[in-house]
């Protein structure tokens, strides 16, 4: 996820928010203020705003706990961010085994239960009242109860929510297959996807309560996410950590930028091409292909002047070090991926030599070096596809 204001480095991790935290920080601070923090206290408005700030700051507290513990048992996190619907922390590596795998999920919701029994220990001796001091009590107990509810709403068994991680490594740990218990906790994440939808739906429509909307829209999200997550385990089951390069077509011809579609038609009559030439973007990275048929159905008369950037279709960029069974499913998708290793072009990777390597299973596709590509490119390279 994108971070819109970086916030600072925590313990080597970029920590962020992203544009539409906004959002909820505004719905939150109105919220507080109007139906929280008693009418009649002093600095009411000033009170919810420390809420609200303090309640996101909660929200990075889980996030830190996962990235913290998570880099215990050398799981790298990215970074941390806060979004409209909470916070993200994105892991480049995977955990090495279910115990890791397991504390790192737990670690979020742990955190969460902390801060609300920290406000709440605070909050209690401060009693009710209508005065300062009773709008801070009030503002507290609703830190704590937002907190233990995140904590508990957490902890639901469906990925990819914490509870589902821990689903997960507890699956791992029993049947040690790491995809197919992936696969089992995004089953159970898409259900409860759909069981949020179904009580937001019912809660805007029976009883008229117009927050039912946000729950339907988190039940869809959790949903979308759990199926992405299940394509990922299912290839991950297929496909163990063979690497990208393994499979990869380790030629690629790469296009001039003053390329016509004549000249692409010319390379495309080599067979190193193998059908597709990769287009970089105005920046100078590789970014796109064409394929043969592409070349087809322009009229012979303008092919020597139509630039070939013109055809180009933009497609994945992958690392050559990248876990196929990370990149897999968008691959599959667009069909063809140019294959980046320190920023320059090392190969293609097509949907073919995709199904291929899963029908085969890791143990049989042969690991296969990188090699130097035809025609070098020496432009920065793009992140991996997942982040
Ligand atoms: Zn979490």
């Amino acid at each position: 996820m994108r971070q819109s204001l970086r916030l600072g480095v925590i313990a080597g991790i970029p920590v962020g928010v992203h544009w539409s935290v906004l959002v909820v920080a505004i719905l939150i601070w109105q919220m507080l203020a109007l139906a929280v923090v008693p009418a009649g206290a002093p600095g009411r408005w000033l009170l919810a705003a420390a809420g609200a700030v303090v309640f996101l700051a909660s929200l990075l507290a889980h996030e830190l706990a996962h990235a913290l513990v998570g880099r215990l048992y050398g799981v790298r996190a990215d970074r941390v961010t806060l979004w409209v619907f909470g916070g993200v922390t994105e892991f480049r590596t995977a955990a090495p085994h279910p115990r890791a795998d397991l504390f790192t999920a737990v670690a979020g919701p742990a955190a969460s239960a902390l801060c609300g029994a920290v406000a709440a220990g605070i909050a209690l001796p401060l009693g009710g009242g209508s005065g300062w001091l009773g709008g801070v009590a009030a503002t507290l107990r609703w830190l704590a109860a937002i907190n233990l509810l995140l904590a508990v709403f957490n902890l639901l068994p469906g990925a990819p929510l914490d509870g589902g991680r821990v689903l997960r490594a507890v699956l791992w740990w029993w049947r040690g297959d790491r995809g197919r218990a992936d696969v089992t906790a995004a089953r159970v994440g898409r259900v409860l996807g759909a069981g949020l939808i179904a009580l937001g739906v019912a809660q805007l429509l029976v009883a008229g309560d117009p927050g039912g909307i946000w729950l339907a829209l988190i039940g869809w999200l959790l949903s979308a996410a759990a199926v992405a997550e299940a394509n990922a385990g299912r290839y991950r089951a297929a496909l163990g950590e063979l690497p990208v390069r393994a499979v990869m077509r380790p030629e690629v011809v790469c296009a001039d930028p003053g390329w016509t579609v004549a000249d692409a038609e010319a390379a495309l009559t080599s067979p190193s091409a193998g059908g597709v030439v990769a287009v970089r973007a105005r920046d100078g990275r590789p970014a796109a292909v064409v394929r043969s048929g592409d070349l087809d159905r322009i009229p012979p008369a303008q092919r020597a002047e139509l630039p070939v950037s013109r055809l180009a279709d933009a497609v994945p960029v992958v690392e050559a070090a990248q876990p196929l069974a990370d990149v897999a499913g968008p691959v599959s998708r667009a069909g063809t991926a140019l294959v980046v290793q320190d920023g320059r072009l090392v190969g293609v990777l097509e949907r073919a030599a995709v199904v291929e390597a899963v029908r085969r299973g890791p143990a049989e596709t042969p690991s296969r070096p990188a090699e130097t590509p035809s025609r070098p490119a020496d432009t920065p390279g793009r992140p991996p596809l997942s982040g």
